[in-house]
């Protein structure tokens, strides 16, 4: 999905340097799989809840592949 279809869908977008993430709280199955995966980048207690640049791209788009539900998107620039 480009950006404008993942905007269009209801993912809010998570800006980091030179990677973009994405997510849908409709579709959040809360399997914890982020937050236990990269807790420096996905933290419910921090604002934004979702820190891009506080794991390399790699270590981020791990986590954001192993998302069950399909909430957490990227898209890497
Ligand atoms: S891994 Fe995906 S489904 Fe699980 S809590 Fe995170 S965003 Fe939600």
């Amino acid at each position: 999905m480009n950006e404008e279809k993942l905007l269009a869908n209801g993912y809010r977008k998570y800006v980091g340097t030179s990677l973009d993430v994405y997510f849908n709280t409709d579709l959040c199955e809360h399997s914890g799989v982020c937050v236990k995966g990269q807790p420096a980048v996905f933290n419910l207690q921090q604002k934004p809840w979702i820190k891009v640049d506080a794991a390399s791209n790699q270590e981020v788009t791990a986590v954001v592949n192993r998302c069950p539900s399909g909430a957490l998107q990227y898209i890497q620039r």
